[in-house]
């Protein structure tokens, strides 16, 4: 599958969809190109890349003559790779073994996304048996004590890569509470790569969050809502009322209407569902989890429909308590959502 630049711009707008291409931005010429070598890697990781080329204005392709960066899978020792000083992401998947629990202990170098630099974390994950680094590199992260991913220069090198996405499947599925680190060289490469063309993120702002506020009245507790909101706009902060959804049945009209002119800032957010005790962390089964998220949400939108505000799809956990399962239900129905 050799691509020229203009062939491999045609072939990109020829296997894009609306639906796969949402987030790029219009002009294609921001489009990066990274080669994937050898080629079967490509196919073989198809639905992968497709999905990346979602989150990232890319296009993977092989055979290019002047990529903009390289994805070089290497199934004998760790080598030079990359054509003319790319940028490119080294994979070794030699012998990798099966998906076992690990320690990651993640450096300090810049390079690292702040999230995870200096943390000890865990994950379930399969390792080339190329473990190790090639030269003097910088180690990013170690599993078990052993590098695992490094760079130098514009150069990485990583032991670890996911499993072909299903097409039943989502990028979701390889990046989620219980299997991460598979796949965080490959994001952490497209991120550096796409830097100068992606959306500068919004600066800090101050928000507030205050448990359990319904609108039953204009007040609640010691919280005036009218001397909050003037004291909010004086500051010029915002306060998000995390609000529990059993409690929106009955919402006062003149607290309704007190939100809405203060839209600015005050708003509504997500506090559990019933708010009973461990309401999102006891031991629940799928189906239990299911329920209880789609009954807050039932409540939420007959909310809105009869007072007419927005209620932000944000969970509040009561008492600060929320279960793995239940981030993994939550994060399944945001997903399903998603164009
Ligand atoms: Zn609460």
């Amino acid at each position: 599958m050799q691509c020229t630049p203009l062939e491999r711009t045609v072939r990109s707008h020829k296997n894009s969809t609306l639906e796969r291409v949402p987030l790029l931005p219009a002009n294609s010429m921001s489009l990066k190109f990274v080669e994937v070598s050898p080629a079967k890697r490509y196919e073989e990781n198809r639905a992968l890349l497709d999905a990346l080329e979602q989150l990232f204005p890319i296009r993977f392709c092989t055979g290019n003559v002047a990529p903009d960066a390289c994805l070089l899978f290497q199934e004998a020792e760790f080598s030079e790779g990359g054509k003319g000083g790319a940028p490119t992401l080294v994979v070794a998947t030699a012998g990798q073994t099966a998906p076992q629990r690990a320690r990651i202990t993640f450096g300090s170098d810049p390079a690292i996304h702040p999230a995870f630099r200096g943390q000890i974390l865990s994950d379930t994950i399969r390792l080339s048996e190329q473990s190790g680094t090639a030269g003097p590199q910088t180690v990013l992260a170690s599993v078990d004590g052993a590098p695992s991913w490094s760079n130098q220069g514009n150069r990485s090198w990583t032991c670890v890569f996911p499993l072909p996405l299903k097409t039943t499947e989502r990028l979701l599925h390889r990046f989620s509470g219980s299997n991460w680190f598979e796949l965080l060289p490959l994001l952490h490469f497209l991120h550096a790569l796409t830097a100068d063309t992606r959306w500068k993120p919004a600066s800090l702002k101050a928000c507030f969050v205050l448990d359990d506020l319904n609108l039953h009245a204009t007040g609640y507790g010691y919280v005036d809502f009218r001397e909050l909101a003037h004291h909010a706009a004086a500051l010029n902060y915002h306060v998000a009322f995390a609000t529990v959804p059993l409690d929106l049945w009955y919402a006062r009209r003149s607290a309704i209407a007190l939100v809405r002119e203060h839209s600015r800032h005050l708003s509504l957010i997500v506090h559990g569902n019933d708010h009973t005790r461990t309401e999102l962390y006891g031991s629940r089964s799928d189906e239990q989890i299911d329920r209880l998220l789609s009954q807050a949400v039932r409540r939420v939108e007959a909310f809105e429909s009869h007072s007419g505000l927005h209620v932000g799809r944000l969970m509040v956990a009561p008492r600060g308590a929320c279960s793995l399962s239940v981030l993994a239900a939550a994060c399944e129905r945001a997903a399903s959502k998603a164009p």
